[in-house]
């Protein structure tokens, strides 16, 4: 460690030094347990966390998920948790109201004949925006630990506020910030446009134009979120499973593919081929909306089961 980097931190509960390097924004003291906020970025006011329940309750809906998994119950005597780890990680969050404008091509079927009609609509739309505030998060599951944290609204409480005894039982790192206040709101406003373009490309297939502006938006929240990944060996390979921290259910959990998954991905793959070289020739031969939809069907099929059969792991999404 250099000079420039080396400072000595106090806890202030207990005076004991504390274990602090450039990365660290909230220490937690060795000796007494208590959370001492060291970055400048933050100040204790801003600092709210969602508390997460401990390891072992974690490994229990680990094993409650393997023991009632259909797939994964008849493997379970050979499935050995290797490790398991949890932390905080930051979220700036806002509220954001967009209203917008779009016009798209919609198709009607109308026997055999196909009818094309342009459609414009303005909207209003009031979403959830969330940004990870740090630049390289490697964790997969941080969308879904998002999406669970804003359906089950748990109970956030301030740092300051948490008694110092659940923080000798669970002690999680907390992960530094790398967006400020400021960035996070300009980054925000732009992901909310794109969001918001992105739920329609899911709803209509043809866009011709689109416009959103954001009206409002509510001032960036920043909200530690806590997230467990439990790596877990079978056979040969190494797994994960991912849990959030206030209920300790699974959020993402790769599973081991076998066998009998091999066989029936491998008979969907050779029957949508099949299919698609079927409606092919019907296609050719007469240009049918039913022939359409088959050769769109078989495709779709073939890709669902082509994409699943070259991975050996399955990555369940709770
Ligand atoms: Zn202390």
């Amino acid at each position: 460690m250099s000079d420039a980097e080396h400072h000595e931190y106090r806890c202030m509960n207990c005076g004991a030094i504390l274990k602090a390097t450039p990365e660290t924004i909230v220490a937690i003291c060795e000796y007494c347990g208590a959370p001492n906020v060291i970055s400048g970025i933050l100040s204790e006011e801003d600092l709210y966390l969602v508390p997460s329940v401990g390891k072992g309750k974690v490994l229990d809906e680990f094993w409650r998920r393997v023991n009632t998994d259909i797939d994964l119950k008849s493997i379970a005597s050979k499935i050995r948790p290797v490790s398991i780890d949890g932390s905080y990680i930051p979220f700036w969050l806002s509220r954001v109201k967009l209203d917008g404008e779009i016009i798209y091509r919609k198709r009607e079927y109308d026997g055999k004949h196909v009818r094309v009609k342009r459609v414009k609509k303005s909207f209003s739309r009031a979403i959830w925006v969330d940004i990870v505030a740090r630049r390289q998060v490697k964790h997969l599951g941080l969308r879904e630990l998002v999406k669970r944290y804003l359906d089950e609204n748990p109970e956030s409480i301030k740092l300051s506020e948490m008694p110092i005894d659940r923080w000798r039982e669970i002690k999680l790192p907390i992960l530094n910030l790398e967006f400020d206040r400021a960035e996070a709101e300009a980054s925000i406003r732009d992901h909310s446009i794109d969001l918001v373009r992105r739920e329609w490309e899911g709803k209509v297939s043809d866009i011709i134009f689109f416009s959103a502006e954001v009206k409002s938006m509510t001032k960036p929240n920043l909200i530690f979120l806590p997230l467990w990944t439990i790596s877990y060996r079978y056979g040969g390979g190494l797994y994960f499973a991912q849990h959030d921290g206030w209920s300790g259910r699974p959020l993402v959990f790769a599973e081991p593919i076998r066998a009998f998954r091999r066989i029936i991905y491998t008979l969907g793959m050779v029957f949508s081929t099949i299919l698609g070289g079927l409606s092919g020739y019907v296609f050719l031969h007469e240009a049918t909306s039913l022939g359409i939809f088959i050769l769109l069907a078989s495709l779709s099929l073939g890709y669902f089961f082509g994409k699943r059969f070259v991975s050996d792991v399955r990555v369940e999404r709770e």
